[in-house]
């Protein structure tokens, strides 16, 4: 049965030229960067490129870019550094209630160590407001951490204008965004952006899982992460993943030139899916038509998502009902929406990529009245 894949924000195929240029590095330039012969030293200027690679499809230089193996390790470390760097000017962080796990925890974390964390709440599209982000700046927020694109509705959040806005009050606080479901999705830089710190994983994008990026602006004195051999211009040791970084720099080469393309196609096919299902699946709602061209949520009140993400994936369909993280949890973030419980209880998140046909949304129609039906005659 061929799989109709509708979660490209919870993981993405490795492009088939990403993976070559793994298994070239993998099995021909092997070297270890840090190794001074001839394999050793290829390596290291590989490496160097590649950063060079994914520097300019993000917008900024290369000595601000710094590999970290997944997008959760480059939100961890982003609000470790930035209350390290705080320390002496306060104790409050200000973020999202509908951050992923990776910025909340670490945030939860420090609040048992005494520090307060604003948790600002979205609207009913899951949006946050940058009035309530001024209401809750404090002359001691260290650091206002805010997700650039949402992965379970597809939001795009105010990062440029909380910029603005920081300077504007001449606030101490570093400014960090988690932009793993922005990069190679809708054109920004850290610079537009205004950010401090901002965090970028490769299995979103084409490269494959364990490897990722945090930009540091030049200039920020940050403490290492991992102490050791000094890769990483000393804040990250450990031999790099050069596997990893190949494929990673491929494929960010790769969608950068294609960004623009990739845009209007998968936003015209979100909006051929937002017209058809409505019409065609009774009941079906879309709660959130989502900012970025590749993520939306719609709900079948009545019918528990974990249900029909089963019944879908018994017909070949893959999507899911939130995070993937979440492993089927109830989300935090359609629960900060404020959603009705049957509409909240209904949530499908569908995730497109350029791979993705009308076709494939029509068989998700079809396959969604079916569940409608059939859920119902199973006695819901
Ligand atoms: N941040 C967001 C918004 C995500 O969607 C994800 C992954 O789902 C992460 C962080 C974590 O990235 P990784 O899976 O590379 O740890």
């Amino acid at each position: 049965m061929p799989i109709i894949y509708l979660d490209h924000a919870a993981t993405t195929p490795v492009l088939p030229a990403a993976a070559q240029a793994a298994l070239a590095a993998m099995t021909q330039d092997f070297g270890n960067p840090s190794s001074l012969h001839s394999l050793g030293t290829a390596a290291a200027k590989a490496v160097t490129a590649q950063r060079e690679d994914i520097a300019s499809a993000l917008g900024c230089r290369g000595e601000e870019v710094y590999f970290t193996s997944c997008g959760t390790e480059g939100d961890n470390w982003a609000v470790a550094l930035a209350v390290h760097l705080g320390r002496h000017k306060g104790k409050h962080i200000i973020t999202t209630a509908i951050e992923h796990s990776a910025v909340l925890e670490p945030c939860r974390a420090l609040e048992r160590e005494g520090y307060a964390v604003t948790y600002l709440r979205p609207d009913a599209q899951g949006r946050v407001s940058l009035a309530e982000l001024e209401a809750a700046l404090r002359p001691d927020t260290v650091l206002v951490s805010m997700m650039l694109v949402n992965n379970e509705t597809g939001s795009i959040q105010p990062v440029a204008e909380t910029a603005h806005l920081l300077r504007q009050k001449k606030s101490p606080a570093l400014l960090h965004s988690d932009a793993v479901q922005g990069f190679l999705k809708i054109p920004f830089t850290p610079k537009d952006l205004g950010v401090d710190l901002l965090t970028i994983s490769g299995h979103k994008v084409g490269a494959p899982k364990g490897i990722g990026a945090l930009y540091i602006r030049a200039g920020l004195q940050v403490q290492p992460l991992l102490r050791g051999g000094g890769q990483e211009r000393g804040l990250r040791s450990g031999t790099e993943a050069t596997a990893q970084i190949a494929a990673f720099a491929w494929a960010a080469k790769e969608g950068a030139e294609k960004l623009a393309e990739h845009q209007t196609y998968v936003q015209a096919l979100k909006d051929y899916a937002l017209e058809t299902l409505p019409q065609t699946v009774p009941g079906l709602v879309v709660v959130a038509p989502g900012d970025a061209p590749h993520i939306c949520a719609v709900s079948l009140p009545g019918y528990p998502s974990q249900v029909v993400v089963r019944y879908l994936s018994d017909k070949g369909i893959c999507l899911s009902s939130g995070s993937a993280c979440h492993k089927g949890k109830a989300s935090h973030v359609y629960a900060a929406m404020k959603l009705s419980k049957a509409v909240r209880d209904g949530m499908l998140r569908l995730s497109f990529a350029p791979s993705n046909t009308r076709e494939e949304i029509d068989a998700l129609a079809l396959a969604l009245t079916q569940a409608s039906r059939e859920l119902v005659s199973m006695g819901r």
